[in-house]
């Protein structure tokens, strides 16, 4: 192959696609917004780690070594994402009659295992913010005497002492202040808490002594000290859904310009906006439904539990994911989720057959046959433009397809695309992809029993027997498909 093209990745802070430029040749500090674990995490959050997970994988892909943090929200997200309404995990713990703690430790298990299900590498570490409190009050009494107010409620950011703040949202319109709901005493409606002081004569399970009284951190504090903490500042990229782009992160912003006291002139070599305390700010698109945007707060969202139970396995979410680029909107629906399943069905297949057959995969993929390395050439290409997976995978499916090329080349090459999109294709079979509903008349080990007893039956020419077999399947819900293109030999309807 020619000289690698440069990375080049959109900055949500420029509007920009440019070529990344590590702080330190060589390696990337990458921090992602984590989940709030009050409830379980729905396909749209996962989305959004789906994305931190590819962008990991191409800066890997790209020869940097990356650490990579995530953070688990178990305090401070309020249920409204201005600075009134009660703490999510309160409202989940009061709901459920469980401890906070509880509650925290199932959902991030949920998490975590959602996270494995989608081969999403984990981190490097994960940060709980209920860990970092003291330094949040550190982070947080080193900004109050310059950049804070104290009202009954809390402690106050002043959005006017920083500069450019709310750049990153591409400066806040009247609209969007309006959806902030006003707050007693606060000086400008962008202001926020980073200390939320606990309501007098109120217990709340989660709270902390603190100059400014008993009380809890603001959700925007948490990210500020937990990236700084863990990846120093400034660090390279920090990723979060594009909601996060309107307030999460302009308040991070301010909060990191404050801590620094760089909030004069851009130093060199940052930001046209100054110290951000990230140099690259990305951002997911949403995945929506018919009903918009999904969301916890709107309830009746899908999880990947819920899918797994309905038969589509996990990786028919992660590719479906890879197929809209990043910063695209992402529709989701039952019929979707099957035609991504299909379409990885036929890739696993391909490569399926390759492994069996091929041998072993070329060692060197300088060896390989031109039109293959044309193919690599191609995706290695769509990867470094701002992560383009869609087009990326269409270049992994010419691979499979392709006709005269031998076979250990063609193994050896969708293997190694695989290592960026992370499709499992290295051990998954066809077999692991048929997820028996949840709800389904029968088990998938039945099935599997009934089939090789049916098998068992063709080969002894007891026809009679076999169809007899097939009957009682097809009397279950189970479709026997035989002859299938896919060689799939047995489905039950999605949901049935
Ligand atoms: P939360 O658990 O609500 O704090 O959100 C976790 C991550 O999911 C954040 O980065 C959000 O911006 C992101 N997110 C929330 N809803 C969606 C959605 N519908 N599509 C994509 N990303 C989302
Ligand atoms: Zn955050």
């Amino acid at each position: 192959m020619t000289d690698p093209l440069p990375l080049r990745l959109f900055n949500s802070l420029t509007r920009e696609i440019a070529p990344f430029d590590p702080i330190d040749p060589g390696t990337a500090r990458v921090y992602s917004c984590g989940p709030t674990v009050y409830n379980y995490a729905h396909l749209g959050n996962l989305r959004a780690y789906v994305f931190t997970d590819t962008l990991r994988r191409t800066l890997g892909w790209a020869g940097l070594d990356v650490t990579h943090v995530i953070n688990i929200t178990d305090v401070g997200h309020l249920t409204s994402d201005a600075d009134v309404g009660d703490d999510k995990m309160e409202a989940a713990a009061r709901a459920q009659a469980k401890s906070i703690w509880d509650i925290a430790a199932h959902y991030t298990e949920a998490f975590k295992a959602n996270i494995a299900d989608l081969n999403i590498i984990a981190p490097s570490e994960w940060t709980v913010a209920t860990d970092y409190v003291p330094q949040m009050i550190d982070f947080a009494k080193s900004i109050a005497d310059r950049h804070c107010y104290e009202l009954a409620t809390g402690l106050y950011f002043d959005s006017t002492s920083v500069p450019d703040y709310g750049a990153l949202a591409g400066g806040r319109d009247d609209a969007a202040n309006a959806r902030i709901d006003p707050v007693e005493g606060k000086r400008h409606p962008s202001d926020f808490a980073i200390w939320r002081k606990s309501p007098p004569g109120e217990q709340r399970q989660m709270e902390w002594d603190s100059p400014w009284g008993k009380g809890a951190p603001g959700w925007h504090l948490e990210c500020s000290v937990m990236s700084f903490d863990r990846l120093g500042h400034p660090f390279d990229i920090h990723t979060g859904g594009i909601d996060h782009r309107e307030i999460h992160h302009p308040n991070e912003i301010a909060q990191n310009q404050a801590y620094c006291g760089c909030t004069g002139a851009s130093p060199a070599g940052f930001t046209p906006q100054g110290f951000t305390g990230a140099r690259w700010w990305m951002h997911n698109n949403f995945l929506v439904d018919r009903s918009g945007k999904m969301s916890k707060s709107k309830g009746g969202f899908t999880t990947l539990f819920s899918l797994q139970d309905a038969g589509v396995h996990p990786l028919a979410y992660r590719l479906l994911c890879l197929s809209a680029h990043y910063r695209s909107e992402l529709e989701f629906s039952g019929e979707i989720v099957a035609t991504a399943l299909t379409r990885l069905k036929r890739l696993v297949m391909a490569v399926e057959g390759l492994r069996a057959h091929a041998g072993e995969p070329t060692a060197d993929l300088a060896a390989v046959h031109p039109r293959l390395k044309d193919e690599l050439t191609g995706f290695d290409a769509a990867l470094r433009e701002d992560l383009n997976t869609p087009k990326a995978i269409t270049h992994l499916e010419a691979v499979v397809a392709m006709k005269k090329v031998p076979a250990p080349d063609k193994l050896a090459v969708a293997l190694k695309m695989d290592a960026a999109l992370g499709l499992k294709l290295a051990t998954i079979t066809r077999a692991d992809l048929r997820v028996a509903p949840k709800d389904a008349a029968i088990t998938q080990a039945e099935i599997e029993a009934e089939l090789d007893r049916r098998k068992q039956a063709r080969e002894d020419k007891d026809f009679a027997a076999s169809d007899a077999i097939r009957d009682a399947l097809i009397a279950r819900g189970v479709e026997v498909m035989d002859g299938d293109p896919l060689r799939w030999e047995w489905r039950v309807a999605l949901g049935g």
